[in-house]
């Protein structure tokens, strides 16, 4: 580990200049391996596990650098393409996304199909060279600024559900066919939207993967959002956006380099991050002798804890060559839980002022000067988002019916959806 920090250091030292433009950057990042180093080295990475890859996002913005492209592109799209596709789909989609050019999102869940992702009723036709697709995602996190989609639709009702379905890389760009409506959640933010598909078009060599085999496409991009997104997670990505629409990309890179707040480093890091801060917060308020809030603050730490040992043990049995089963989906539950915990410590500290929530800049710096307490917007902006973690990316029941089912062998819910076809069973919404 540490000759290949050497090799980064040395990189980096040659490499990084703060006044190149975010588009510059991340070409020079991207084209290196050192972007999404845990990518196979066919694929623009370096084959590295998922915690040496975390250790190299942290050492760029240890350095003052800035740090690979984020989003799902990177997190979801890469290492599913990188796992199925062809050498030609190598070229024309992960190297736009290690480079930051293009930002994806990820049209799986529909108004009927969320948990039950594999009902879903997008319908994509064949027609010639192109494939025709017709449908409602929903969701859709940065829909809004995306160039590309990872798609999953029905391409063929007459089997069982998880038998007929197809994993496209679709072109977000299609006016009149794609249409991205934002909605508005209880932070303020639009961080996700319904996505309308009439007769949007699908190159017909955009097919991931095999014609009808896309729920085990699906289920490796699964796979990666819950590692990405659980306590072990990923680290040092940038705060610039990719993609053509945010409009990033011409940007001077060193404006975009400034102390990462919590959150950075996955939910080991995120939680001794917010834990140094409620710290702070529970002196300044007179409450840190309170044994309910040293209780909470040591909860929070041993989440923590708990996470950053369960990613050296994945990572200690990775080297052996044998696999945690289940590590993923216990990360993810465990991210839900420093979360949870994060939120109720933090409104602890607070006390009543965690009632007020300011949902923009502006009134951020009115809600800062009246209560005298900096940190006070982001304390409230992270409980109101704490009900996300638990959902996306497959619930925490979910999570716990996979541990359940494929990792306990406890038997299955009795269903017949695996012997009748999508077309003859009982529809959602
Ligand atoms: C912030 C955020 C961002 C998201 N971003 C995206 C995105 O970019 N792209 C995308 O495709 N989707 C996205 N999602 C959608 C997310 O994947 C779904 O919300 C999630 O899979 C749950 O589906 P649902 O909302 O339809 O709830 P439902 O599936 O209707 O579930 C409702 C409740 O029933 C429970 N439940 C359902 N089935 C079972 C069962 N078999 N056993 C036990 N309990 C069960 C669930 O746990 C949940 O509590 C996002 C969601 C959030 C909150």
């Amino acid at each position: 580990m540490t000759e290949l920090l050497d090799e980064l250091d040395a990189w980096l030292d040659a490499n990084w200049d703060p006044d190149l433009t975010v588009a510059e950057w991340w070409q020079r990042l991207g084209t290196s391996g050192w972007a999404a180093p845990s990518l196979p080295t066919t694929a623009y990475g370096k084959d590295l596990s998922r915690a040496d890859a975390v250790a190299v996002g942290q050492r760029i913005a240890a350095k003052g650098a800035l740090g690979a492209p984020g989003g799902l592109g990177m997190l979801l799209a890469a290492p599913t393409i990188a796992g199925y596709g062809t050498t030609e789909q190598i070229e024309r989609y992960i190297r736009p996304i290690v480079t930051g050019e293009q930002a994806w999102c990820q049209l799986f869940s529909e108004p009927g199909a969320g948990s039950d992702l594999a009902g879903l009723g997008t319908r994509a036709l064949n027609d010639g060279d192109e494939w025709v697709v017709n449908g409602q995602k929903v969701w859709t996190s940065g829909g809004q600024i995306a160039d590309m989609g990872m798609l999953i639709a029905r391409t063929n009702p007459e089997a069982p559900k998880h038998q007929g379905i197809t994993w496209f890389a679709i072109d977000m760009h299609q006016p009149g066919l794609v249409e991205i409506r934002p909605l508005r959640e209880m932070t303020g933010r639009a961080l996700f939207n319904e996505v309308f598909l009439t007769d949007a078009r699908v190159r017909g060599d955009a097919v991931i993967g095999d014609v009808n085999n896309g729920w085990a496409v699906a289920n490796t991009t699964l796979a990666h959002e819950r590692s990405g997104l659980s306590a072990g997670g990923q680290g040092g990505v940038a705060l610039a956006n990719p993609g053509t629409i945010a409009g990033d990309l011409p940007k001077r890179a060193g404006d975009f380099v400034r102390a990462r707040g919590p959150g950075a480093g996955g939910g080991g890091a995120m939680a001794a991050a917010s834990q140094k801060m409620f710290i702070e917060m529970a002196k300044a308020n007179g409450l840190i002798d309170q044994p309910t809030i040293r209780q909470a603050l040591m909860k929070l730490h041993t989440l923590g804890e708990i996470g950053r040992y369960m990613g050296l043990r994945v990572k200690a049995e990775k080297a052996a060559g044998r696999d945690v089963p289940g590590a993923g989906n216990i990360g993810k539950l465990s991210m839900s839980d420093i979360v949870r915990q994060s939120r109720d410590v933090g409104l602890a500290i607070t006390g009543p002022y965690g009632t007020l929530h300011a949902y923009d800049n502006e009134s951020r710096k009115t809600l800062d000067a009246a209560t005298g307490n900096p940190f006070l917007g982001f304390v409230t902006e992270m409980a109101l988002f704490a009900q996300a973690p638990p959902i996306y990316g497959g619930t925490d029941q979910v999570q716990r019916n996979i541990l359940g089912e494929r990792v306990l062998g406890l038997p299955k819910e009795p269903n017949n959806d695996r012997t009748v076809n999508w077309s003859d069973l009982p529809k959602n919404g």
